[in-house]
C-alpha cells in the first residue's frame, strides 16, 4: 500500500472515530469506558414505586447527580440525541424489575414548547420515551400532550415560582383527543420538584384521563428543591 493511501486511511480512521460526549476521549460506545461506569454508578439500587405528590407515582433510573447530570446536559444541550438510546434503555430496564407494575399504560412524554423545540431540534423526553416503549412495549401517545405556553427555565426556581410558572402551561394534545388512552405513566428526563409533572396530569385529568405517575432517566435529591 503506498504510503499516501496509508496515510489518507489514518486520517480517515481519526476523523471518523466516535468521541465520548462526556471527556472527548475516543469511545467505541455511546460513552468511554471510564465515563460509562461513571455514569452508570448513579444509577439507584433496588428500583422501586415511589409515592409523590397528587397520588401521582415516580420511578427513577438514577440520581440526578455526577456524571449522570453531565450525561442529560450532553444529551440537551451539546447536540446528542444518540444518548436517548441507552438512558432510555436504562430507564426501561429499571420499570420491568418492578415486581409491581401496571400491565395497561399508555406512555406520554413531557412536551416542549414548539418554538424551543425547533431550536433545539428534538425533545428529549420523546426520544426517551421512543427507546423506553421499544423495550417495554408500551403504547407511546407522542402527541397526548402539547406545551402551548412557553415557559421561563425551572432551573434555579423556587417550588411556588415553578408551580406558577407551569400553570396552564399544557394542553391535551391530539393523540389524547382522538381516543381516550389507559391510564397515562408521564417520561420525563429530570424530576426536580415535580411542578412540571403535576401541571401535565392536572391536564390530562381534567379531560378524565387518569394519570399513574412518572418514570424519568434521574431524580434530584429531595432536599435539593431548586436544582
Ligand atoms: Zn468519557
Amino acid at each position: 500500500m503506498k504510503a499516501w493511501v496509508r496515510h489518507l486511511n489514518g486520517l480517515i480512521s481519526v476523523l471518523t472515530v466516535s468521541r465520548c460526549p462526556l471527556c472527548e476521549r475516543p469511545a467505541d460506545a455511546y460513552f468511554c469506558t471510564s465515563c460509562a461506569r461513571q455514569v452508570q454508578a448513579c444509577e439507584l439500587k433496588g428500583h422501586k414505586v415511589s409515592p409523590g405528590e397528587d397520588s401521582l407515582c415516580i420511578v427513577a433510573w438514577g440520581r440526578y447527580t455526577d456524571a449522570l447530570k453531565r450525561a442529560i446536559a450532553s444529551l440537551k444541550y451539546d447536540n446528542h440525541p444518540e444518548l436517548a438510546l441507552p438512558l432510555g434503555e436504562w430507564l426501561a430496564a429499571a420499570w420491568l424489575e418492578l415486581p409491581q407494575r401496571p400491565a395497561r399504560l399508555t406512555v406520554v412524554p413531557i412536551p416542549m414548547h414548539v418554538s424551543k423545540q425547533q431550536q433545539r431540534g428534538f425533545n428529549q423526553a420523546e426520544l426517551l420515551a421512543e427507546h423506553f416503549c421499544d423495550q417495554t412495549r408500551l403504547p407511546l401517545l407522542r402527541q397526548g400532550l402539547i406545551r402551548h405556553r412557553e415557559t421561563t427555565a425551572q432551573f434555579g426556581l423556587t417550588a411556588t415560582t415553578r408551580a406558577d410558572n407551569l400553570k396552564d402551561a399544557f394542553a391535551i394534545g391530539k393523540d389524547c383527543l382522538a381516543r381516550s388512552p389507559a391510564p397515562v405513566l408521564l417520561l420525563d428526563d429530570i424530576y426536580t420538584t415535580g411542578a412540571t409533572v403535576r401541571s401535565a396530569a392536572q391536564t390530562l385529568r381534567r379531560q378524565g384521563i387518569r394519570v399513574w405517575g412518572v418514570a424519568v432517566v434521574a431524580q434530584a435529591a429531595l432536599d435539593r428543591k431548586t436544582q
